[in-house]
């Protein structure tokens, strides 16, 4: 286990002073491994985060270019970037914010056939991308690989959000379960629904949230389904339930 030094005891002070962390929490923050996959507003806020609570093993996977629209939200980004990769231009800004960490990034969209090459070292998977393809694609990996998966959607003000270990306890859901009938096709891009700064950057930091919650070995509840309405601020949780019937993570 990595040990802490006089400059991490400084650094993470404010988080190490905290009883239900202190200095194990904080490495256990540092060895865990965790992917994002898409690096739009829910990924660029979830990646600066965690790279900022300390999480020592971070990819970051986009196949996308940085445009001008996408300033309004996607935190790090400013207008010298457009045109760059944005896995690439995140993984260097959060080099910065912590420079002993590893910082991998993949230029190239997940599919089923380069998926475990790319992610299969990393403990957690957090999906930020922005279409069902690629999330039943990811949930179907998740269960099958044993990986904890944390997932958000954003609709105009809007934030659902989700822990799943579907393989993990025979009740725990599968997104799949909650989304039977979804189209693969079906797009839920912000492009298309219209977000603000704040909702995008609080989706982010519920994932985030959720992270460092599992590998502080809190209470995690991986049956319930986080509904945050912005304009009011209420918050909400539903139960789910696993489907006896889903193709994914049935026994
Ligand atoms: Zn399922």
């Amino acid at each position: 286990m990595k040990k802490i030094t006089k400059y991490d005891l400084e650094k993470y002070s404010r988080q190490i002073i905290i009883d239900k962390i202190g200095i194990s929490g904080q490495q256990k923050i540092y060895k865990s491994s965790v992917a994002i996959v898409g690096c739009g507003g829910l990924g660029t806020s979830v990646a600066q985060y965690l790279s900022m609570s300390g999480v020592g093993n971070i990819i970051l996977i986009d196949d996308d270019e940085i445009i001008l629209s996408n300033l309004n939200r996607q935190t790090l980004f400013t207008e010298k970037d457009i045109g760059n990769n944005k896995s690439k231009i995140l993984a260097f800004k959060i080099k910065k914010i912590h420079p002993t960490a590893k910082i991998e990034y993949e230029e190239n969209k997940l599919t089923s056939k380069n998926m475990d090459k790319i992610i299969k070292k990393f403990s957690i998977i957090i999906d930020c991308t922005d279409n069902f393809e690629s999330r039943l694609l990811i949930n179907k990996y998740c269960h099958n690989n044993k990986k904890i998966l944390i997932s958000a959607a954003l609709q105009n003000f809007d934030i659902q959000a989700f822990i799943f270990a579907s393989w993990k306890g025979k009740d725990n859901p599968c997104y799949k379960c909650i989304f039977p009938n979804v189209n693969k096709n079906e797009s839920i891009s912000c492009d298309e629904m219209g977000i603000t700064a704040p909702v995008a950057g609080l989706g982010g930091l519920i994932q985030a949230n959720l992270a460092i919650n599992y590998i502080l070995n809190f209470d995690v509840n991986f049956k319930e389904l986080i509904l945050l309405d912005c304009t009011s601020l209420n918050t909400r949780k539903i139960i789910l339930k696993k489907n006896l019937k889903c193709k994914i993570c049935r026994k």
